[in-house]
């Protein structure tokens, strides 16, 4: 059987060279892959109708026998016309054919036919132009719809696929073990391929796909767990007293119920017999940095060191800033190691590191340099996780003996997804915010209000305040989108001549962004104009209005990352959303944004809307893209298949067993696809 699955397309009947390339573009260069193209959705041949019965122009399929052998008319070159009748016993039916050759060998006289097609015409005399149709005996109830491509059409597909049946063997193995289907109730491989393809009542198509959901998940699930398995394995080498108590007083405010909650979350983890390994969420300023700092003082005060690493340099400088103010009081040393950290400042560092004289290392991805030793590192923390690639965290990780990993997530990340992408992580939800904090008031306009929105922004500069404007492109707008440098001209010219205006974007120097930055958070500039570099957080207390323009271009999840960039004081704070986009959707989305402040209820209208392939931009998430399981509907089959990879992997973590060969097989297989090297 394996050997069937795994030949070559062309060795199919009907499929030569030329048509493998095209099934190959599909996504399907075997025999097996082909058998793995699920169809796109089904027609339903099931319900048939009489002639007399059939709805006008609507798609409908009947039976009916053919009267006599189809006529042939030459129109014009080119253009070949084949008539003939059929008659359900009632009424009859002129069926109408185009460029055919052999359709007076297929439609036979006397023979009987389903017709699935639109019915056009009167009362009288009732028409179909070219419907699709095949003999009643053989007559498929339910007949798949695939994607197709040019010169491959779904009825080709289809025929293929029907020949790779006929193919295979009597018994096929199976991926899922038999114990496993039995408990889950789950149907035979075979019967599920048949099924998805050519399913015999719409009872065996969901027996079908709810087996192969499952199974897709399934693999999904141990192959990301696999993927993490290691740290789950070892002994935890840094057992961390608990000293929050003494932490809380240091801070200047109380904790919130929800950041003492994850905080002893976390201790409980660093006490028990693994390394940790935690998601703390939380939306924009719920207070993440204080729950860190927590963490990296119980690990200080039981001797050890911690290291937090942030994706951007702005950012790593915001928390060296703020967590030296909570934690030098406690006695803590800390230390900030970022690129332009270089020469001697940088080797009196590092000596004091490795010395272990240094006992918290903020930075950007430059702590995992060659050259950074840790004395003794029992605690990382990453923000902004999914900024930073599996190998970045894991050589993080890998300067300690089996660190204590805390990762934290600004984006809020549907809980279906992050169950995918945090496979095997513990997670703490930051659902609670700091008190005082005031919701940012979301207007949606469109362009003929800008004017307007500038009064408004005006108004906010001379009492004092910044405001940001948030442009999608950088330089020459494309159409009507808007670019950083010619709306920054613009405003210098036309709007704001007398207002001090910074600009930021991407392709800036990282010494230019500092500066630019720099001088906004200092207060020089009041406008600041920029791309979505400025999104990741940026702390300005003082800007308290945000406008961003084409904010049709942007993902939910990002426009609401935007928005926090204002209300973090603790002034009442707007976000103008100016877009000209007339489509339904891109309005329903802006308007989702003027209703919710809710990170986690904007991210799961965003998982809905996007699908999880674009929640992050592409692929960033890392996930191989799924053929039938959707992350945002199938979430009780989602934990089942959890579930069930834990199980499994508990039992036999290498999956050695024999059982296990053909699931190993469709994790190696799914896995190709995002061409992930780690896993064995
Ligand atoms: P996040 O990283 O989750 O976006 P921060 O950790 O940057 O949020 O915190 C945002 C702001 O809220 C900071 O100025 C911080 O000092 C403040 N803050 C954090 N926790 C509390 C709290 N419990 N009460 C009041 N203010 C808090
Ligand atoms: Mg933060």
């Amino acid at each position: 059987m394996p050997s069937l699955f795994q030949k070559d397309i062309t060795y199919l009947k009907g499929v030569g060279e030329k048509r493998a390339k095209l099934f190959q573009k599909l996504g399907a260069p075997t025999v097996g892959a082909l058998l793995r193209m699920y169809p796109r959705g089904y027609e339903d041949w099931s319900r048939l109708t009489s002639i007399k019965d059939a709805p006008l122009d609507e798609l409908c399929a009947l039976r009916a026998t053919v009267t006599r052998r189809p006529s042939e008319t030459r129109i014009r070159k080119g253009l070949t016309i084949y008539k003939t009748v059929a008659t359900d016993g009632e009424s009859d039916l002129q069926l109408t054919f185009f460029n055919n050759p052999y359709l007076p060998n297929l439609l036979l006289e006397g023979e009987e036919y389903v017709f699935y097609g639109k019915v056009t015409g009167s009362l009288l005399r009732r028409e179909m132009s070219a419907p699709e149709f095949c003999k009643a005996s053989q007559a498929l109830p339910i007949r798949p719809v695939y994607r197709q491509t040019e010169g491959l059409t779904s009825r080709q597909i289809s025929a293929a696929v029907q020949n790779a049946f006929a193919l295979l063997p009597e018994t096929m193995q199976d991926p899922l073990p038999a114990d496993l289907r039995k408990k889950h109730e789950l149907c035979h491989l075979r019967y599920a391929l048949e099924n998805i393809h050519f399913p015999s009542s719409m009872e065996a198509l969901e027996i079908a796909r709810r087996r192969l959901i499952f199974e897709e998940l399934l693999v999904l699930q141990l192959g990301l767990l696999r993927l993490r398995r290691h740290s789950r394995r070892t002994k935890n080498s840094h057992v961390i007293q608990n000293a929050a108590e003494s932490f809380w007083p240091l801070l200047p405010f109380e904790p919130t119920g929800a950041q003492k909650r994850a905080v002893s979350e976390a201790l409980r983890d660093m006490a028990g017999d693994e390394p940790m390994n935690r998601l703390v969420q939380g939306d924009v300023g719920s207070g993440k940095t204080a729950v860190a700092a927590a963490l990296c003082h119980s690990v200080i005060k039981s001797g050890y060191q911690a290291a937090m690493m942030a994706p951007t340099e702005i950012l790593a400088k915001q928390h060296y800033a703020s967590l030296s103010r909570m934690l030098e009081p406690a006695g803590v040393r800390l230390g900030l190691l970022t690129g332009s950290v270089t020469g001697a400042k940088k080797r009196v560092l590092l000596e004091a590191l490795e010395a272990g004289e240094i006992d918290l290392l903020v930075g950007t991805h430059a702590l995992i340099s060659e050259d950074v030793t840790f004395h003794d590192l029992a605690l990382v923390v990453t923000d902004e996780q999914h900024r930073f690639g599996v190998e970045q965290r894991s050589s993080l990780t890998a300067k300690g003996d089996h660190p204590h990993h805390l990762v934290m997530s600004a984006t809020p990340i549907p809980r279906t997804l992050a169950l995918m992408i945090y496979g095997d992580l513990d997670i703490s939800v930051l659902d609670e915010r700091p008190p005082g904090r005031q919701t940012i008031r979301t207007y949606a306009v469109d362009g003929t209000k800008r004017e307007r929105a500038f009064g408004y922004l005006r108004k906010h500069i001379e009492e004092g305040y910044q405001c940001y404007i948030i442009c999608p492109l950088i330089e020459e707008g494309v159409g009507d989108m808007a670019s950083v440098l010619e709306y920054t001209e613009q405003l210098r010219r036309e709007y704001f001549p007398d207002v001090a205006i910074g600009m930021l974007h991407g392709r800036m120097k990282a010494k230019e962004k500092e500066d630019v930055m720099n001088r906004f958070a200092n207060g020089e500039t009041s406008i600041l104009v920029s791309t979505t570099v400025v999104e990741v957080g940026v702390d300005v207390p003082n800007a308290v209005v945000m406008l961003i323009e084409n904010a049709e271009r942007y993902g939910l999840s990002q426009l609401h990352q935007l928005r926090g960039r204002v209300g973090r004081g603790s002034v009442q704070s707007t976000c103008i959303l100016v877009s000209d986009a007339q489509n339904e959707e891109a309005l329903a989305r802006l308007k989702i944004m003027c209703r919710t402040s809710d990170g986690f209820q904007i991210a799961d209208e965003d998982l809905r809307l996007r699908g999880p392939g674009d929640f992050f931009g592409t692929n960033q998430h890392g996930l191989p893209d799924l053929k039938i399981a959707n992350m945002a509907e199938d979430l009780e089959t989602l934990r089942i298949a959890q579930e069930t990879a834990r199980e499994i992997l508990k039992e036999d973590p290498d999956m050695t067993e024999a059982k296990y060969r053909g699931l190993r097989g469709e994790i190696r297989l799914l896995f190709d696809r995002i061409g992930s090297e780690n896993l064995n």
